[in-house]
């Protein structure tokens, strides 16, 4: 297909489109469904498979428990409620339940070892509260009910009973197949090495091997690459990978309900420090596998996935939940979240390029933000009002920065 030449107008791409997604992961395939919702004319375009970046090498967790009061957790409130208007469109169009993207609120539970660590989770969900978050303290005694396999010994933790999880891969085909049918077109193996230009507007994107898709708006969801994008504007945007790693277990009988975590990956997601951070968060699955996460380290697109950091997980994990220890793992994987200084993702116009819309930057949140941020982008390409306050996420706060 990167051979046709181009567009704007009509084309062998289909309908010229008044918009051009670039990235088919979660991020792009969710704006290209809520556009196509919205009555547009949609092309993505990704250089690899569907979710071929790091929409599979994450896991898949909705959750609102790991954000402070600000910015973000506001975002995934919305963004939540956004899910389940589009697991009820999926439902609608494909007619398994929710869509069939392994969709579940099973909740998550945040635990600590020592007093002075719950009184910290205790203080943050005070403040979760007061924006719309169910935050449940739990005494150590309540432990063992809700999760029986825990340590004993913990002193507490917070229940979050609007945490979720669903399968990312599935997700991202789901909503492209579910695009797809409004009249989106989905390229994949094509490559974007150009945007086309009017002075700073951005009209449309060239392809590796010249081709041109012309639109008036060109939407930046390229994941951790999206500041490579951004610089084919000649702007800069500061996004980062920071590597993370999933150890998969073999099937096992139900052993963990919920997502569960130890208190230290809060501060693990708010740090800035380039060098290896993990905390234990582990979690079941449909299929029976247990996934354990998270590591968290800016070591750019290196591909390895260290010895001593899948170590350290398993020994986190089994501190955790001592019934891993005789688990086996069936794999290991890794992934680059698409890391932003602010710790924010950027969603807007850049006002050094217009027509150049970013849906990018959401780290280690992208799964749980996606909906939201579809939903946002549809709003700025159709000039509705904007359903969350966009001030915090736009590119302008880059201005300026080299
Ligand atoms: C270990 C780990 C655990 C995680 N766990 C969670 C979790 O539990 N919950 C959660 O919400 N988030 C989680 N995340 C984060 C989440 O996976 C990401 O934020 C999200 O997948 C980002 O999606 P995306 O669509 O923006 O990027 P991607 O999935 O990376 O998609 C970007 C796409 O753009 C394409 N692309 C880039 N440049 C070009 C170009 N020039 N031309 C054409 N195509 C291009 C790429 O090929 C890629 O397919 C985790 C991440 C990691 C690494």
């Amino acid at each position: 297909m990167s051979t046709t030449t181009a567009v704007g107008g009509s084309s062998a791409w289909g309908r010229a489109p008044d918009v051009v997604i670039v990235g088919a992961g979660v991020v792009g395939a969710a704006c290209a469904l809520a556009a196509s919702r919205a009555g547009l004319a949609v092309t993505v375009v990704d250089r690899g498979p569907l979710a071929g970046g790091t929409s599979s090498g994450g896991e898949g967790n909705l959750l609102v428990s790991d954000k402070p009061a600000g910015p973000e957790l506001l975002l995934a409130l919305h963004s939540l409620g956004h899910w389940q208007d589009v697991a009820a469109h999926l439902e609608e169009v494909t007619g398994h339940p929710l869509g069939g993207i392994e969709l579940e609120h099973k909740g998550g539970l945040m635990v600590a070892s020592r007093p002075e660590t719950v009184a910290v989770l205790d203080r943050i969900a005070d403040g979760q509260r007061a924006l719309g978050v169910e935050a449940i303290q739990v005494g150590p005694e309540s432990l063992p009910d809700l999760e029986p396999h825990l340590a004993p010994g913990l002193a507490g933790g917070v229940l979050y009973p609007q945490d979720g999880q669903l399968q990312p891969v599935l997700a991202t085909a789901t909503l492209l197949a579910a695009a797809r049918r409004l009249g989106a077109v989905v390229r994949t193996e094509v490559e974007v090495t150009g945007l086309m230009r009017t002075g700073d507007r951005v009209r449309g994107v060239i392809l590796a091997g010249g081709a041109r898709i012309e639109a008036s708006r060109v939407v930046n969801a390229a994941g951790p690459w999206a500041g490579q994008l951004a610089a084919l504007a000649g702007v800069h945007l500061p996004i980062l990978p920071r590597r993370g790693v999933v150890l998969v277990t073999q099937p096992l009988p139900p052993l963990v309900r919920r997502k569960v975590y130890a208190a230290e990956y809060v501060s693990n997601v708010a740090s800035d420090s380039a060098g290896l951070e993990s905390s234990a968060v582990v979690e079941g699955t449909p299929s029976g596998t247990i996934l354990i996460g998270a590591s968290r380290e800016r070591v750019g697109f290196d591909p390895a996935i260290p010895t001593a950091v899948v170590r350290r997980l398993a020994a986190q994990a089994v501190e955790l939940f001592p019934v891993l220890a005789g688990a086996r793992l069936l794999r290991t994987y890794r992934g680059y979240r698409p890391y932003t200084p602010d710790h924010l993702p950027v969603i807007g116009e850049d006002p050094r390029a217009p027509g150049l819309i970013h849906a990018c930057g959401h780290e280690g949140a992208g799964i749980v933000l996606a909906a939201g941020t579809g939903q946002l982008v549809a709003e700025l390409l159709t000039g509705a009002p904007p359903s969350a306050d966009l001030g915090p996420l736009g590119p302008a706060r880059f201005e300026g920065a080299a």
